[in-house]
């Protein structure tokens, strides 16, 4: 079964000529119409637009390109709604960009487009990237394909959800504050966030700008690296990418992790872990020390404030990010009787009640008065929470941790309480304070039980900056000696 397939596997179909391109996104669209009347990933696809992308890609497979050439030729990989894809819509799942059409291609799209992949579909997700299970969507709820029940994480929900249920082959996400990370982990698929300045922001919609990084989801380490290599490297229309080579990620792989030192962070050691969680993580170090590893303890004191940091910095950069839905550049317009009124109008219809709570907080964590307490303080602790890890990478390697405190939670458990809510995050956040690379592959699941399916758990490995080999390696490797990524769900 084609949609079964890894985008290694797939590619090496394609190349021999055993399936066509058309044929291979006539299998995704063949899966959206059986499953995703459950899972409801998809905001939109565009089936014309997307067979065209798979008749060049089979045109070019006949007149001999390879794959060497195209690394992505006739793979079809869909994108979060909030990156933008020129003639389609972007909504960030949010009503304030209802009938918004992106006018150009975000530079992610254009380089897979460039390394040949068919680029079909837009995904669901919290509005605006804020949340963690996909709730504060204004469209709707995509679900786990595990248990429709329950959430998929979020913000990225619908690109974890997706690739779970094989919907795609890979799909490109945001991670602000573990966006990636969570939702990867709890649908039991690998994703990655790139260092800080590794992948160009140029066309996705700004959340919090100094956190902000786009990665894939993957149903393998080495189809991440692939499509990492695709995505990585300078683009001079993002003034924070950093002008450095591309290494080639997937030849990092299939090396054993001797003389490698994987740290176990002392603070992480925490209450409201659940033990199913923690027995998998614990797992995981013990399998990692039988590949050569070596588990050493460190410490990152100041890990404590890093939620409370960033629900200080994320929304101040948002307050000044959504500036710009003002009801006359963008989408939707309700009129007034002047243009605050209609500024004031378009916005209060327009937002969903999660992002009016962080424009209110941002707004007032920069205003006058608050900014030396709140806002300034905030970021001398991010400062302290970065100089932890370069201490700790002075240590070990990497560093490893469960991904989320807990799996997937039931839908409406915690959307009454953002504070729960924003706890869910509580071990992916100090990253993108930092700036380092993270991934999270799948290291095990729940017992089933009358409450409950067996719901996947995720092993969180963070890097230092710009060391995304060293932790494709350490993930390949546990993925290869452990074949949880192997486990399908009941709705892929
Ligand atoms: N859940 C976090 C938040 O709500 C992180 C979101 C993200 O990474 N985009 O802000």
């Amino acid at each position: 079964m084609l949609r079964l397939l890894s985008i290694a596997e797939l590619t090496g179909r394609l190349a021999r000529r055993e399936s066509s391109a058309r044929e291979v996104l006539q299998a995704c669209f063949d899966q959206i119409a059986q499953v995703d009347g459950t899972v409801r990933a998809f905001v939109s696809y565009d089936v014309a637009d997307a067979m065209a992308q798979a008749d060049e890609a089979d045109r070019l497979l006949a007149a001999g390109m390879t794959h060497a050439e195209k690394p992505l030729l006739g793979v079809p990989v869909a994108l979060k709604d909030v990156l933008c894809h020129r003639g389609q819509p972007c909504t960030c799942s949010s009503k304030i960009l209802k009938g918004f059409v992106s006018p150009y291609d975000a530079t992610v799209v254009s380089r897979l487009q460039a390394a040949g992949a068919v680029v079909f579909g837009r995904l669901n997700m919290d509005e605006f990237a804020m949340g963690s299970s996909t709730e504060n969507s204004a469209l709707w709820t995509t679900t786990n394909p595990w248990d429709p029940a329950r959430i998929p994480g979020g913000s990225s929900g619908g690109c974890a959800a997706s690739v779970a249920s094989n919907e795609c082959f890979a799909s490109l996400g945001s991670d602000t504050g573990g966006s990636i990370r969570q939702p990867a982990a709890l649908c039991g698929v690998v994703g990655l966030k790139p260092t800080y300045g590794l992948v160009s922001r140029y066309g996705l919609v700004a959340f919090a700008s100094s956190l902000d990084q786009i990665g894939p989801f993957t149903k393998t380490v080495e189809d991440s690296a692939r499509m990492l290599g695709v995505i990585a490297g300078h683009d001079p229309r993002d003034s924070s990418s950093v002008p450095q080579a591309v290494p080639d990620y997937a030849r990092a792989l299939g090396r054993d992790l001797k003389g490698l030192r994987i740290g176990l962070v002392k603070e992480f050691q925490i209450g409201g872990v659940d033990p199913a969680v923690d027995a998998a993580v614990r797992a995981a170090v013990r399998q990692l020390e039988s590949l050569g590893a070596e588990p050493v303890e460190v410490s990152l004191p100041h890990s404590e404030y890093a939620a409370a940091t960033y629900y200080i910095i994320a929304p101040a950069e948002a307050s000044a990010n959504l500036a710009r839905f003002d009801g006359i550049r963008y989408g939707l317009r309700v009129d007034g009787r002047d243009p605050a009124e209609l500024n004031s109008r378009t916005r209060g219809a327009g937002f969903g009640p999660e992002v009016k709570r962080r424009v209110i907080l941002g707004t007032y964590v920069l205003s006058s008065g608050y900014y030396d307490a709140y806002y300034l303080r905030a970021q001398k602790v991010r400062t302290l929470i970065r100089n932890d890890f370069l201490k700790a990478f002075e240590q070990v390697d990497a560093i490893v941790s469960p991904t989320t405190p807990t799996p997937a939670f039931r839908i409406g458990e915690k959307a009454d309480d953002p504070l729960q809510m924003y706890l869910s995050d509580i071990f992916t956040i100090s990253c993108n304070l930092a700036g380092n690379c993270g991934i999270s592959v799948p290291c095990g699941f729940t017992d089933a039980s009358s409450a409950a399916p067996r719901l996947p758990i995720g092993l969180q490995i963070l890097g230092k900056p710009f060391g995304e080999e060293t932790l494709l390696r350490i993930a390949h490797a546990y993925e290869q000696s452990t074949g949880w990524h192997r486990e399908k769900a009941p709705l892929a």
